[in-house]
């Protein structure tokens, strides 16, 4: 008998356990305080509006919520999210996905071989890196400030480049947000370029005091692929997303599709759209902005009070779930970790998030899931770490 000799493609070569995940592992040891994880509140998911849609879909609508479906998705579904975008969007443009994770899936799929230019954010979105990697292009960083990246430097790295990934509303990991200006400038460059946009807004309707600009695929939508989802609004465990994408190109992210996984299911697509049904999310989601604003504000009066005398530096964000940190100069936040861990605070370091020379000083931090308590002990055990490591 000869032993099976298994030999890897070269995607599944480029395929890497998530370094999050990893780090993820040690701040789950029971009695930390974890601002790692990217997890929505579990206080926001609307537990009886699920049990009471539940009933409905398996009362009324069984052998078709339970039955194989469209690749596309659920009509109604796809109505309503091409009803609630804030620009002229045809359902027929909207695809369901398992999550919009598996959107950024897709898009790889279809948009990148071997060898094509790719250009991120730095730093971006681990996910879409690891979503991108296995189709193994070569990723090119554009540069950025805190009111998003840089036009001109767009438009000089655009040519022959497949396409710009962007996340302009509360950025994970940063948690920035691009500028009116600076969408304007963004989408002006990648239309006189002729450079497509991938554009991912999973954090959009959690803004705190004002909603953010429209999206850039509103000023291009010809030129753009947009990428949505229900995990932050609704939750996470129903792997439901969707994306936007123009004629041109909607049919091969239907094909990869189907090839992926056949359709959404069908049952959580039903599910939600009956939860939607008579504005839910018009009363839903003011709670969870809500919710998220007094935590960031909570954590932004820790690190005022806690941080004093050091040269640590952090962002307000105006919504979403994340704060970015850097620490002072001299400092690593990769080599911090066990130091913090030890002292029961567990943030994710910066590093990983870049595809070039990382910053090593940044670390994200999300304010959401620890209550008020955690975070004052939470945000003094880490300051507390911070001054025993300061480089003398
Ligand atoms: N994009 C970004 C920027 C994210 O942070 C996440 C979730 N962490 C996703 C996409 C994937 O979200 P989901 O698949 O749950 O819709």
């Amino acid at each position: 008998m000869n032993k099976p000799s298994w030999t890897l493609s070269r995607r599944a070569e480029r395929m890497n356990p998530s370094v999050l995940r990893e780090i993820l592992k040690v701040t789950e040891r029971p009695g930390i305080i974890s601002f790692a994880g990217g997890l929505p509140s579990p206080r926001t998911f609307p537990v009886s509006a699920f049990a009471e849609a539940c009933a409905d879909v398996l009362g009324r609508d069984a052998s078709a919520a339970l039955q194989y479906a469209a690749s596309e998705g659920h009509v109604p579904l796809r109505e309503w999210v091409a009803q609630q975008l804030p620009w002229n969007v045809d359902p027929s443009q909207v695809l369901i996905t398992t999550g919009s994770q598996q959107g950024l899936d897709l898009v790889a799929k279809v948009l990148i071989d071997s060898g094509s230019r790719v250009l991120v954010e730095t730093p971006t979105y681990l996910g879409a890196l690891q979503a991108f990697s296995p189709m193994e292009p070569v990723f090119n960083g554009v540069a950025g400030d805190a009111e998003g990246v840089d036009p001109d430097d767009l438009r000089r790295q655009a040519p022959g480049a497949r396409f710009v990934y962007l996340l302009p509303n509360f950025q994970n990991p940063t948690g920035r947000t691009m500028s009116e200006a600076r969408r304007a400038a963004v989408a002006q460059a990648a239309l006189d370029t002729g450079l497509p946009i991938v554009e991912d807004n999973p954090y959009g309707d959690l803004w705190f005091d004002a909603p953010p600009p429209a999206p850039l695929t509103a000023r291009n939508p010809e030129g753009s692929i947009y990428l949505g989802s229900f995990s932050k609004v609704l939750a996470p465990g129903l792997r439901l997303g969707f994306l936007v994408a123009p004629k041109a190109i909607y049919p091969k992210l239907l094909q990869a599709k189907q090839a992926a996984d056949l359709h959404t299911p069908g049952f959580n697509q039903r599910l939600v759209s009956r939860v939607l049904e008579g504005g839910f999310l018009e009363r839903h989601v003011p709670t969870i902005r809500a919710l998220y604003q007094a935590q960031c504000r909570h954590m932004l009066a820790a690190l005022e009070r806690d941080m004093a005398g050091m040269d640590v530096r952090w962002n307000a964000p105006v919504g979403g779930m994340f704060l970015w940190l850097r620490l002072p100069e001299g400092m690593d936040a990769t080599a911090l970790l066990p130091h913090a861990v030890e002292r029961g605070v567990a943030f994710v370091p910066g590093a990983p998030f870049y595809t070039d020379l990382p910053d090593a000083r940044t670390l994200r931090l999300s304010f959401v899931t620890a209550s008020t308590e955690q975070i004052d002990r939470g945000i003094a055990a880490l300051a507390q770490t911070v001054r025993e490591h300061l480089p003398s």
